[in-house]
């Protein structure tokens, strides 16, 4: 102790307890339940609890001039720091909002056979880059370069973090310090602050702006093409369109003025999507599509409605996408086995047709009548489990396809909506969020009652979110 504190006069304070009243470090640690607290979970994180602890109630002190009781009140403040502390931060919640591909709730759920390989890769030794029949070093990519270009109807693909990395190397691997030429009106910001001109200036291409916003000629890209262009790109707006007086060339004339002028297109087309959902009324440009019509390039997102990992996808003719291999940058935005674990169970789902093995797919494929269905007998079960102010319904309404892509694609679905006459909806919704000692719900209100949408709730959690109604409720 500082010596000259013992000259300091005291300020002599019974109750409320202050400073002075305050154990030290040392003394804590000293006690019976911190020592056991240290031997269960390690002294330097006790320590740390302890110190935050103390100084949290110094500053009490300080600005109300009094703390909390002292005594064992803060061993039990410190034991619940480090519980807090040691907690898993990141956890499952339940999707009662309908919203298939969530961004915030980390988009694709992966099929459960791609979870169990990611398992085992986890866990284990893998082939990732080794040939086994040869013995020797392989590649990869080759667990699902086969199978991505095969579905993407293109010569190569290559597998990156994820589409906005995507995006970001084929400019710079094909057109740093070159011109790309782009219709003004496709210069987007996707979402989160990513924005189309932005990537393309930090790849190191220039952007020749051409057209205006809602216009864009073929004459428009022949008149700025020139010996420093390198890439005609095409990108898929795919949380915005615009409508009235709009209009921009096909990509089929997009390709021949490409090839007439030796410049390859590149189309990103962010959401990829490779199955034909055009019974669900999804309106999304094909993978396929693109590269039929004769795209270079194309670039897409693994965990939008392809319904996979994070990662990104880069395919095309064979020696575009070789340059793009080979350059350094490619290193740097590599996938890592987990990915590479999942994303080929996915894609060789799609080559054997089961699309329904895919989460998002399934969810999006469910008919509106299947969720009827669902939510009656949710609610026929969940009614009488209710206190009386509660009145669960069934509502006809829209879930949303999401994931920054498909705006205003809207599928029809079934709520289950319930009001209460003594629970705000802003209160219930909070309460299903908190669901203390249970899984967190993320559920919507509308019109004053909270709703949920059984497309996104999986069969199996049906029970724990309607143990969580009820608790919520109660
Ligand atoms: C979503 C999107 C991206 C970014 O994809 P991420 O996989 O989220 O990085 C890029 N371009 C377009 C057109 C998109 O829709």
């Amino acid at each position: 102790m500082d010596p000259s504190s013992k000259l300091a006069p005291k300020t002599v304070h019974s109750d409320p307890p202050a400073f002075q009243d305050l154990p030290s470090v040392d003394e804590l640690l000293g006690r019976s339940r911190m020592i056991s607290l240290s031997s269960k979970f390690g002294r330097p994180i006790v320590l740390s609890s302890a110190r935050a602890v103390l100084a949290r109630v110094r500053a009490q002190i300080k600005s109300h001039g009094h703390g909390p009781k002292v005594g064992s009140d803060l061993e039990a403040e410190i034991s619940a720091d480090v519980e807090t502390r040691l907690a898993l931060s990141l956890r499952r919640v339940i999707n009662a909002t309908g919203v298939v591909l969530h961004t915030n709730l980390g988009r694709a759920p992966l099929a459960r056979e791609a979870a169990d390989l990611i398992a085992s890769t986890a866990t284990r030794y893998s082939n990732l880059e080794y040939d086994v029949a040869q013995g020797q070093r392989g590649r990869r990519d080759a667990h699902t370069r086969d199978a991505l270009a095969e579905l993407a109807g293109a010569e190569a693909a290559i597998v990156v973090n994820n589409n906005a990395a995507a995006v970001f190397l084929v400019l710079h691997a094909l057109a740093k310090g070159e011109e790309v030429i782009v219709s003004r009106g496709e210069l987007i910001e996707i979402g989160d602050g990513f924005r189309i001109p932005d990537i393309m200036t930090e790849s190191g291409a220039v952007i020749r702006e051409v057209g205006t916003t809602n216009r864009t000629h073929i004459r428009d890209y022949e008149s700025a093409i020139g010996e420093h262009t390198r890439l005609l790109l095409r990108v898929h707006p795919s949380n915005f369109h615009i409508t009235g007086f709009t209009g921009r060339p096909s990509l089929e004339e997009l390709v021949a003025t490409g090839e007439r002028f030796h410049v390859p297109v590149y189309e990103d087309l962010g959401s990829g999507c490779l199955a034909d959902l055009s019974e669900q009324g999804i309106r999304e440009p094909s993978v396929g599509a693109s590269c039929a019509a004769g795209v270079s390039v194309v670039t897409f997102s693994c965990d939008k409605l392809l319904g996979g990992p994070q990662a990104g996808v880069i395919a095309g003719k064979k020696e575009i996408i070789e340059r793009i291999r080979r350059n350094p940058v490619f290193r740097a935005l590599r996938v890592d086995k987990l990915t590479i674990a999942a994303l080929e169970v996915t894609v060789k789902a799609y080559l054997r047709g089961a699309l329904d093995e895919i989460p998002a797919l399934r969810m999006i494929r469910m008919t509106a009548e299947k969720i009827r269905e669902r939510a009656e007998r949710f609610v026929a079960v969940l009614a009488p489990r209710l206190p009386g102010h509660a009145n669960p319904e069934v509502v006809a309404g829209d879930s949303v396809i999401g994931g920054g892509s498909t705006p205003d694609q809207q599928l029809p679905s079934y709520l289950v909506a319930i009001g209460s006459a003594v629970r705000s909806a802003t209160n219930f919704e909070e309460r299903l969020r908190e669901n203390s000692g249970g899984i967190p719900v993320v559920a919507r209100i509308e019109n004053d009652r909270v709703v949920f949408d059984l497309r996104t709730v999986q069969p199996d959690e049906e029970s724990e979110l309607m143990t969580a109604i009820v608790q919520a409720l109660r």
